[in-house]
């Protein structure tokens, strides 16, 4: 059968190069086959302005060209506000960042609606993928921007969020962080949820927001699995005991995802999935430092032209080191996952533009690399749809049941 003389071919390809450029025909008309959903990928400054626009090849990890040469379908862009005071001010600041977000990923739905659309449903992401157009979801990353006034969970529901984290770095008004900020006073162990916390899970239950428990601490996790009567997400988390970082879920964790019904997203972040090497990050440092790339300062002004051949060095300095944290150890973590919670309950986030990637899997042109790695390990097309989407769009239906309820 044509079949298996092409994944013979395929096998070759994949031990002379792993990377998305030398895919086995087979492996990517997979993948295109597949519906390729990406949980979490961050919007940058000047997002959909002049300054970065997604309609064409980017700086940025992740923008239209990309999606379509890598065959990725969908991804949640994200709300992301990072964690600061808990008073009246702080809300308010947090509040404004929130809306710019919100108004850079709308910014970018307006101007090629032809292109992506902003999907709001489960059946709308089938519907706008069936139109061959990308999908936009929108997640929040820090519930923060809501103050204390729960009915603003209504308010960003109907702009269309359809999960969001309880926590980012730093315990918030309502629950404890995976990584409490000490200096500014969080105690240690995670305090669970607040009252207003347990509001906020119900809120978000009565309004058809996914809950998602990435970034937030054990027991406030626990307690918020415990408390929805609709299934959860850890947007974007890998495991920990392939690398053991508080970030990551440990098996009581995975376990618990599977027996709720919802699906842990592994995350494709370097500092997550592996140790890092440290002369690697030393060499990554001095070059960013010597291409003047090493503060926000530097990185505003500097031309694309630089970029560009920062990003081939710095790929360079990687793959050369032999040491890089690859799209293989990756997919270890999407096994051992695999393995606890069940292939019902995994599907992939990249983290691209928020510090995501590793090496084969650096923005979303390579994409395909993460399918081919999934095929050599054995997994059919339909644990691969599941992972890549199929699982994601199952909770996001059943979330959106418990609402109506
Ligand atoms: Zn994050």
């Amino acid at each position: 059968m044509a079949g298996s003389a092409g994944s013979q071919a395929g096998t070759e390809a994949r031990t002379e190069a792993s990377g998305a450029d030398n895919l086995p025909v087979s492996d990517r008309a997979l993948h295109d086959r597949v519906f390729t959903l990406d949980t979490h990928v961050d919007i940058n400054e000047g997002y959909a302005t002049y300054r970065l626009d997604p309609g064409g090849f980017t700086r940025a990890q992740v923008d239209l060209p990309k999606m379509r040469a890598g065959g990725l379908d969908a991804a949640f862009f994200i709300v992301y506000v990072g964690q600061g005071t808990i008073s009246p001010i702080g809300y308010e600041e947090a509040a404004r960042i929130a809306d710019e977000k919100y108004e850079a990923i709308m910014r970018m739905v307006r101007a090629y609606p032809d292109q992506i659309a902003l999907a709001t449903t489960a059946d709308e992401v089938e519907a706008i993928h069936a139109s061959g157009r990308r999908v936009a979801l929108i997640g929040m990353e820090n519930s923060w921007p809501l103050g204390e006034d729960l009915s603003n969970v209504e308010m960003w529901a109907d702009r269309g969020v359809r999960y969001m984290s309880v926590t980012h770095f730093g315990n918030n008004q309502f629950g404890g962080s995976s990584n409490p900020n000490l200096a500014a006073g969080d105690p240690p162990e995670d305090p669970g949820l607040t009252e207003l916390g347990r509001g906020l899970i119900r809120e978000l239950n009565d309004h058809g927001v996914m809950v998602d428990i990435s970034h937030v601490g054990k027991r406030t996790m626990l307690e918020s699995i415990e408390l929805s009567r609709a299934p959860v997400i850890a947007s974007h988390s890998g495991v920990r005991v392939l690398f053991d970082h508080p970030r990551n879920l440990d098996d009581e964790q995975l376990r618990a995802i599977r027996d709720n019904g919802g699906v842990a997203q592994m995350v494709a972040f370097r500092g997550y999935v592996g140790e890092i090497d440290p002369a690697l990050r030393a060499a990554e440092q001095a070059l960013a430092g010597e291409m003047g790339l090493d503060t926000p300062e530097g990185r505003e002004a500097a031309a694309q032209e630089v970029f560009d051949t920062y990003r081939d060095r710095l790929a360079e300095l990687r793959a050369s080191s032999g040491n890089d944290v690859t799209i293989s150890d990756f997919v270890d973590h999407i096994d051992h996952a695999v393995e606890i919670a069940g292939i019902d309950h995994v599907g992939i986030a990249s983290d691209f533009d928020g510090g995501g990637g590793l090496g084969g899997f650096d923005d979303a042109t390579q994409t395909p690399a993460v399918t081919a790695e999934l095929i050599a390990r054995g997994y059919s097309e339909e644990d691969i749809a599941k992972i890549w989407g199929g699982n994601v769009l199952r909770v996001m239906r059943a979330v959106e049941a418990a609402a109506a309820r």
